[in-house]
């Protein structure tokens, strides 16, 4: 019997979902027994053709890992799309944008500025940027269009599943992927992680005080974190509450804060939102100048509350532009 047919492509991202895949050690044989791979381009040389050639629906589920910023991108993800039964977003970059989401506080124009010209190793005196089409006496060349909005992967195409995390744990794309091929699917929209909120299994919730309030922010690299109390009683910003849980509280067990890959719970809309809500109910300010100087410590906040869900959060991008 034919094996069902598996493709995986990458966005914009930075390669980490790959290795996720690759870090799946000795399940990536069972997978690899169990499936054909028709497309992998970071591991495989397939042709983009080889897919073109395939008959609509014939490969049962596309792993997409990153966000949308260019038109091959566009391009491939819809390609796969229209071949595929089933679409999987796969990893923060591609459920809800991502860090390379952050780039919609910007835009192109403004982007090349800065990486053509204007950072200190650049010598582009003639101003010259990529262009879609150059044509040259040999013949023309094409390059991708870079979007001046970084997109999530359901902003582009329908999407059927998805595997939070930067990157998804091993141990959940594994569920995903038995999950996917035993055929018993969960409904359309299933996010493959836990519906708890992080703060729920954290092994530190316990630490947390009745009333939690706090008059002082202090970033992870300025103090020793205590390894058993809640970051966020301690004025260390960790979007836990915030944030899906699901990932095993890998960040918290190395001593560091949570930033929020594996995106919100269910009930949330904005992310980011949701966790200034829970942090402004904590910060023990008397009066508007001492609450203004508690907030003045939280250095880059679109940074911070939004690393991962800028574009798919209710401000999706910098207005005006
Ligand atoms: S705020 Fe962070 S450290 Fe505290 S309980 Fe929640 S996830 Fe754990
Ligand atoms: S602790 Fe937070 S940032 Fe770290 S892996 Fe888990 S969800 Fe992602």
């Amino acid at each position: 019997m034919a094996k069902p047919k598996v493709a995986i492509y990458w966005c914009a991202s930075c390669g980490g979902c790959e290795e996720a895949v690759v870090d799946l050690a000795e399940d990536i044989l069972k997978v690899v027994d169990a499936v054909d791979i028709v497309l992998w381009p970071v591991a495989m040389d397939f042709k983009y053709k080889d897919i073109e050639a395939m008959p609509d629906k014939s490969i049962l589920v596309s792993f997409i890992n990153g966000s949308v910023r260019n038109s091959e991108q566009e391009h491939i993800v819809k390609l796969l799309r229209q071949k595929s039964q089933l679409v999987v977003a796969f990893g923060a970059c591609a459920h809800l944008g991502g860090i390379p989401g952050l780039a919609n506080v910007s835009n192109k124009k403004e982007i090349f500025e800065i990486a053509y010209k204007l950072t200190h190793t650049t010598v582009n005196p003639d101003n010259i940027y990529p262009q879609p089409v150059t044509e040259i006496p040999q013949g023309r060349l094409t390059l991708p269009e870079f979007y001046d909005t970084v997109k999530s992967l359901d902003q582009t195409i329908d999407v059927d599943y998805y595997l939070p995390g930067c990157a998804p744990p091993p141990d959940l794309i594994m569920k995903g992927v038995e999950t996917l091929l035993s055929g018993n699917l969960p409904p359309k929209g299933t996010v493959i992680a836990s519906e708890k909120a992080l703060c729920e299994t954290c092994p530190r919730n316990k630490t947390k005080p009745d009333k939690m309030v706090i008059k002082e922010i202090k970033r992870i690299h300025e103090v020793i974190a205590d390894p058993e109390k809640c970051f966020l009683a301690e004025g260390i910003i960790c979007t836990g509450p915030a944030t899906r849980g699901g990932c095993g509280e890998r960040c918290i067990n190395a001593n560091m804060p949570c930033r929020g890959c594996f995106g919100p719970t269910k009930e949330v809309i904005d992310q980011g939102a949701k966790f200034l809500s829970a942090l402004a109910s904590i910060i023990d300010a008397n009066t508007e100048e001492e609450a203004k100087k508690i907030a003045e410590q939280i250095i880059d906040p679109i940074g911070l509350f939004y690393m991962y869900s800028l574009p798919t959060s209710i401000l999706r991008r910098k207005q005006g532009v």
